[in-house]
């Protein structure tokens, strides 16, 4: 177990690494500790649970709603939570960021900590203390900022995670590589999804490595004004066509870090699209997408990142190294008709 306290713009956050779920009757007490969780996470690991007060929640994108906050609440209510009460998100990104939020305006505000069970929520989801719900089909427009109480990882969660989700896991991770981390994507490069799904040191390495990375960028810049902003690389496309598609956040994220990647050629002279294409290709991700243009368009107007009649877009200079420049809805419409 390796244990780090990180302090997040004043707040301390506990990181727990290479720990196991049982560790979670250490860290909380169970008296006094709300687990939320969904279905499937229940379905799967069904003796989690066991002693434990559990909210269950429907799982999948499509129910991380205003009305799914709603439903918690009551149940909180129902279960006499106080303010001296502390929940635990114990799922992936749609468990941690309900909880994050449902946490931060129950009683205007209780504790908070996260066991994420996805390796996309390992990496990303559960850092950084954003939180919050779709409006309908517009993403994380309603929520807050706070961080957690502690971060508890425990990789043989992820042993009844479908292949598809450590996929969208893994896009977060490249992510990652392009924009920070030059000697990470070597390393990605050199191997691949079987690889990690098979050997738990070099895998639980990464997952901290990525941890980390993510903790660093939000610690310097928990307001988003600088740097934070680099993570949403391929997230301006990737979030614009995620619902309406149907697709994977993970799935959205890689198409949408192929777009960034060809538009970074034709803005900075990026040159390594093609080693960007092959490695999201070898941890199974798709690089294209059939959406409609017009729809995306006006889904990135309501992009929060938007200003005005553009929108900020992070691009990449070469591997590792990432910028952010401002482009007009009205150019990107144009090289998106040209490139789709
Ligand atoms: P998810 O929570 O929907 O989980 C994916 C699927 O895996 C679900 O069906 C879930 O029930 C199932 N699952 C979870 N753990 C499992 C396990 N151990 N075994 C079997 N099944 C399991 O999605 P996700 O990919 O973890 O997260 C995506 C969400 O995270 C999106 O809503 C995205 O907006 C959000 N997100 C938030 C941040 C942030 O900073 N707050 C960052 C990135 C993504």
């Amino acid at each position: 177990m390796i244990q780090q306290e990180i302090n997040i713009a004043g707040s301390k956050v506990q990181y727990i690494f290479n720990a196991g779920f049982k560790q979670l009757s250490k860290v909380c007490d169970k008296s006094s500790t709300v687990l939320i969780t969904d279905e499937n996470v229940l379905a799967a690991q069904p003796a989690l649970f066991k002693g434990w007060k559990t909210i269950v929640i429907k799982a999948g994108e499509e129910y991380k709603q205003q009305a799914a906050v709603d439903k918690v609440i009551a149940q909180l209510i129902e279960l006499e939570a106080d303010r001296s009460t502390m929940l635990v998100g114990v799922g992936g990104g749609v468990v941690t960021d309900i909880a994050g939020y449902a946490a931060a305006i129950y009683m205007r505000g209780i504790k908070v900590g996260f066991v994420p069970t996805t390796l996309l929520a390992m990496v990303d989801a559960a850092i950084g203390g954003k939180n919050g719900v779709d409006a309908g089909i517009y993403k994380n427009l309603v929520g807050t900022i706070r961080q957690p109480s502690f971060l508890l990882y425990d990789i043989n969660l992820l042993k009844s995670l479908p292949v598809d989700e450590w996929q969208n896991g893994f896009a977060e991770i490249i992510k990652h590589a392009a924009i920070k981390d030059a000697v990470m994507f070597r390393q990605l490069e050199k191997l691949d999804l079987e690889f990690y799904m098979k050997y738990q040191l070099p895998f639980s390495e990464l997952v901290m490595r990525n941890a980390l990375l993510k903790t660093s960028v939000v610690r310097k810049d928990p307001t988003e004004r600088g740097d934070r902003k680099l993570l949403n690389f391929g997230h301006t496309l990737g979030h614009a066509i995620e619902n309406d598609n149907k697709l994977a956040h993970g799935n959205a994220v890689a198409v949408g870090m192929v777009y960034a990647a060809d538009l970074s050629h034709k803005i900075t002279g990026f040159p390594e699209t093609v080693r960007l294409i092959n490695t999201i290709e070898q941890y199974g991700l798709p690089t294209h997408a059939s959406f409609d243009i017009k729809k995306a368009m006006q889904n990135m107007k309501h992009d929060k990142k938007r200003q005005r009649d553009s929108v900020h877009f992070v691009l990449l200079e070469k591997i590792g190294k990432a910028v952010v420049h401002p482009i007009s809805f009205k150019k990107l419409e144009q090289h998106l008709a040209a490139d789709y």
